[in-house]
């Protein structure tokens, strides 16, 4: 199926050209002409999937449709960070050749830019939401013209502790609006906000066998808790991994471990909520330049990142939340690229990582490296996620359980998903 059977206009079709897209995606394909028709939409769709592209190209081609003379905001999305929204904004720019008046609203730099560019007049607002709150408090946004509410990652907005902000954006908004939701997972909370903002909803859910999991190749290696950065190094040095976004859990991890890779002698940098806007963009540049080798990111501060043809993620410490791993792999794979995911799991872990193949339905192919096979006398010790300033678990992770029962079980060494292949599949796009 091509893009114009879609209903979508020829400015627009040329846009989708000059990006490369030959077809449109499986959310593509469906959300689309649902958008196009008014409807309001509840997508489940994960990143890698083409869902930007779904809710930024209809919402233009139907503000287009509408011209309007009000100076005031008439389209709004909402994203979970700074950097989604940075991104999403940068796609309504390359969609609509530049010629849709956007920005992008958030926290952590000053608000006269922000200002200024509100008051020049911005149709299309991607903004996260505790920011455009503030503006909304000091006067400096007109919310009372919004026809279109799109919610990105809802669930990581959610996960994020950001659903009173949502509400307080919601009671801004007007009465007749037309509204997508776009969420990779469906929990009772994502379900109960829905069912207050859609009405009469059309759905699409992109099934898992299209999603970029399946075009990462998943691979464990079982390592002791104190030697997973050595193991790294290596894996580095014999060339098994060139360019890696690395995931710790915490900030105080990744700055640390950022610091001892490069002692190593390893390019590496840390890219997280503490550090200044620049010093991420300039993070972000060197790894995309190729300056540095591994980014060493925390989970909010790697949402989002749009890095072409990233070919590993390294899971240096798997997240608490077993959905938060298919998000990370979801770094890697995008857009009919094969990546693979790497993860160092220590007997800490076990119960993550059998929460995680829980979840994926498949176990992950695991291999002992040479010269870094476990010491089976180390027990299990529980994760300690530092609070204050090296950032603490998340409001909604649950609690890490490890319990004695976990002791005696077998580990990772003699995992029954040893000898198997890893999950791979086809083609991501063109089913
Ligand atoms: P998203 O899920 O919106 O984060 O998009 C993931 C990646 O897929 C982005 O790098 C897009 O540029 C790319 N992409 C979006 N739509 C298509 C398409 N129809 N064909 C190929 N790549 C696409």
């Amino acid at each position: 199926m091509s893009f114009s059977a879609l209903g979508l206009q020829p400015d627009l079709l040329r846009a989708v050209a000059r990006q490369g897209y030959t077809e449109p995606t499986p959310v593509q394909r469906e959300a689309i002409p649902l958008v196009l028709g008014g409807r309001d939409l509840m997508a489940g769709a994960q990143t890698g999937t083409g869902k930007t592209a779904a809710f930024v190209l209809p919402l233009l081609q139907i503000l287009a449709a509408r011209p309007s003379h009000d100076r005031r905001v008439r389209a709004l999305v909402l994203a979970p960070t700074r950097e989604l929204a940075i991104q999403v904004e940068e796609s309504v720019r390359t969609y609509s050749g530049g010629r849709a008046r956007s920005t992008a609203i958030y926290g952590g730099v000053g608000f006269g830019g922000q200002v200024g560019a509100l008051r020049r007049g911005a149709e299309i607002v991607v903004a996260t939401p505790g920011r455009l709150l503030d503006h909304a408090r000091q006067g400096t946004i007109d919310l009372r013209a919004v026809e279109i509410l799109v919610l990105d990652e809802a669930d990581r907005m959610l996960d994020m502790g950001f659903i009173r902000d949502i509400r307080q954006v919601l009671a801004l908004l007007p009465d007749r609006r037309q509204n997508l939701l776009f969420s990779a997972t469906f929990s009772r909370e994502i379900r109960s906000l829905a069912e207050g903002l859609l009405d009469r909803p059309a759905s699409v859910q992109v099934t898992p066998e299209n999603t970029a999991v399946d075009l990462v190749e998943q691979i464990v290696h079982p390592v002791d808790r104190e030697r997973k950065r050595e193991l790294l190094t290596h894996l580095v040095r014999t060339r098994q991994i060139d360019q890696a976004l690395v995931f710790t859990r915490t900030k105080h991890g990744a700055n640390r471990l950022a610091e001892q890779l490069t002692n190593d002698g390893i390019a590496a940098a840390a890219i997280h909520g503490n550090k200044s806007q620049s010093q991420r963009v300039r993070a972000l540049a060197d790894f995309k330049s190729g300056r540095i080798l591994l980014l060493v990111a925390t989970e909010v501060a790697a949402r989002g990142l749009d890095i072409e043809a990233l070919p590993h993620v390294v899971n240096f410490e798997l997240p608490m939340v077993p959905s938060d791993y298919v998000h990370r792999i979801g770094r890697t794979g995008r857009a009919g690229i094969t990546g693979t995911a790497v993860s160092l799991v220590c007997v800490d872990e076990a119960p993550l990582m059998r929460e995680i193949q829980r979840l994926l339905g498949a176990p992950i192919t695991s291999q002992v490296v040479a010269g870094f096979e476990p010491n089976r006398d180390i027990r299990p010790e529980p994760i300690r996620l530092r609070t204050g300033q090296h950032g603490g678990p998340r409001r909604n992770a649950p609690a890490h359980r490890s319990g004695p029962g976990d002791r005696n079980r077998p580990r990772f060494g003699n995992n029954t998903s040893r000898n198997r292949r890893p999950r791979r599949a086809t083609n991501s796009f063109s089913r």
